[in-house]
């Protein structure tokens, strides 16, 4: 994939994000997408971050990664204008736009309507467009020349899967990325061919138990590694691989507000079930993991996807940044003999 709008510019303006937005039109108005989840998560030291968010007067009662959020960006000013999402994502969003308004940034709303409908939608995305300075119609030649790297992450997708030749940690990596690209779709394209040329040369692996995790990105690191170590295959993350919006497998979405028309994550949770319940016969599960973070709403959901899924599901909840802890494993490692 080779363009104007989407090749690498290092001097393109930032443009942070609090969680996935429809990216094509940050990039057809010239900005380099930064997804602060991302920025946070991979800062050489996050829990220094949320320790200072808690000095400057940020609760202990709040989400861990709302704190990180906040301190990540009060560290790098170069992020000027942010686009928080306020429907459809966190709780939290309104308050800390507000607080990086007090710090000086330049704060735009994107919400992806509750209700799922379509014409919302629309206006959505044309209000973005507006505020960003870019035009639908460059939005939408951006949405068909990354149709080739989003086919490229499905790809990817089906190599943990079917194959098991990439491993669940590897995909839960190139999706949850797939959000802002690391701010180049251009070089994360590269990066990606590269990556699936080595993983076809690997052997294919047949791991038991087949495991779906649901749920926002795990705070703590090792979640996945520790579940190969024992022995299962995570074969299916649900939210990255919502977030890399991959291509549907029969044809693809005639233009962008079909494609976040059919993004699952920011609606209700029934769209999500429906999702799920897809992938758990597609992927042959035979158990889920629902990670939930300490402090935040979607927690509640565990009851809607514990009463709507049809295999055994064990709930999982994180706090802080971190290795995971010896608790977590020892619940990991009864829930896998029971699935044996
Ligand atoms: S984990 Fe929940 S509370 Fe924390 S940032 Fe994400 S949506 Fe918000």
């Amino acid at each position: 994939m080779v363009d104007k709008a989407t090749g690498p510019a290092p001097t393109r303006p930032l443009l942070g994000i609090t969680t996935t937005i429809p990216v094509e039109v940050a990039l057809a108005a010239g900005y380099q997408p930064l997804d602060l989840n991302n920025s946070f998560i991979s800062d050489p030291d996050p829990a220094g971050l949320v320790a200072r968010a808690e000095e400057l007067g940020l609760p202990p009662t709040l989400c861990a990664w709302i704190k990180g959020i906040y301190a990540w960006c009060l560290a790098h000013p170069e992020v000027a204008t942010i686009v928080g999402v306020t429907q459809g994502d966190c709780s939290n969003t309104h308050a800390l736009m507000e607080l990086l308004t007090l710090a000086g940034r330049r704060l735009l709303a994107f919400e992806y309507p509750h209700q799922r409908y379509l014409p919302d939608l629309a206006r959505q995305l044309a209000g973005l467009a507006e505020s960003l300075g870019a035009s639908l119609e460059a939005a939408e030649q951006v949405r068909r020349e990354l149709l080739p790297l989003r086919r490229d992450l499905a790809r990817l997708d089906e190599m943990t899967w079917r194959s098991g030749q990439v491993s669940g940690e590897e995909n839960h990596l190139w999706l949850v990325s797939a959000s802002d690209f690391e701010g180049d779709p251009y070089g994360f394209h590269d990066r990606l061919k590269a990556f699936l040329r080595q993983a076809r040369q690997r052997p294919g692996q047949a791991r038991r138990p087949r495991l779906g995790l649901l749920g926002v990105p795990p705070i703590m690191s090792g979640l996945h590694a520790a579940l190969e170590e024992m022995g299962a295959a995570v074969v299916y993350n649900e939210v990255p691989r919502q977030f890399a919006m991959l291509p549907p497998p029969a044809g693809e979405d005639p233009d962008l507000t079909a494609q976040y028309l059919r993004y699952t994550y920011p609606y209700d949770v029934f769209h999500r079930l429906e999702d799920i319940r897809r992938q758990v016969g597609l992927r042959r599960l035979d158990g889920l993991i629902h990670y939930t973070q300490t402090f935040c709403f979607r927690q509640m959901q565990d009851l809607a996807l514990r009463a709507g899924l049809p295999l055994p599901l064990l709930t999982l909840e994180g706090d802080r940044v971190g290795p995971l802890d010896a608790r977590t494993r020892l619940r990991l490692e009864a829930f896998l003999e029971v699935l044996s």
